[in-house]
């Protein structure tokens, strides 16, 4: 089957765009019935709009193995972005923070303050997973 690239309208902006003939095979491959309805702006902008404002793939990543445990330093309630190993401490954010080098603490405060943290999860998730010295 040959496929050659196809002008469509957009249904959202009424623009036109191309539906490549190896968008068309990769349609044909995955056995899709209708022809594409939006462009590839219009498109991404749907997407982009599913998503909670401001949470990127990484952020929705995170929250989906958000795990609710006890700090085993202080004891408060936390959340982790792993699932914590049976026997292996889980510390909260200030706990792990004064357990690290003041450097480390220092480049990473900010956004512990913050509680976005991306950077001091992955460090979290890193000490809790690396096998213990
Ligand atoms: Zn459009
Ligand atoms: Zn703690």
């Amino acid at each position: 089957m040959e496929f050659v690239d196809r002008l469509l309208t957009c249904a959202d902006c009424g623009g036109e765009f191309i539906f490549t003939a190896g968008e068309q095979l990769f349609f044909f491959d995955k056995q899709f019935k209708n022809d594409p309805k939006r462009c590839k702006p219009c498109k991404s902008k749907r997407a982009g709009a599913s998503l909670r404002p401001g949470a990127g793939p990484a952020a929705a990543g995170l929250s989906r193995t958000e795990t609710r445990t006890h700090c085993s330093e202080c004891g408060i309630e936390t959340t982790v972005p792993f699932k914590p190993t049976q026997g292996r401490p889980v510390l909260c954010r200030q706990c792990f923070q004064s357990k690290r080098a003041p450097a480390v603490a220092a480049a990473t405060a900010e956004l512990v303050a913050a509680d976005r943290a991306p950077v001091s999860s992955e460090l979290i998730a890193a000490a809790a997973q690396a096998p213990q010295a």
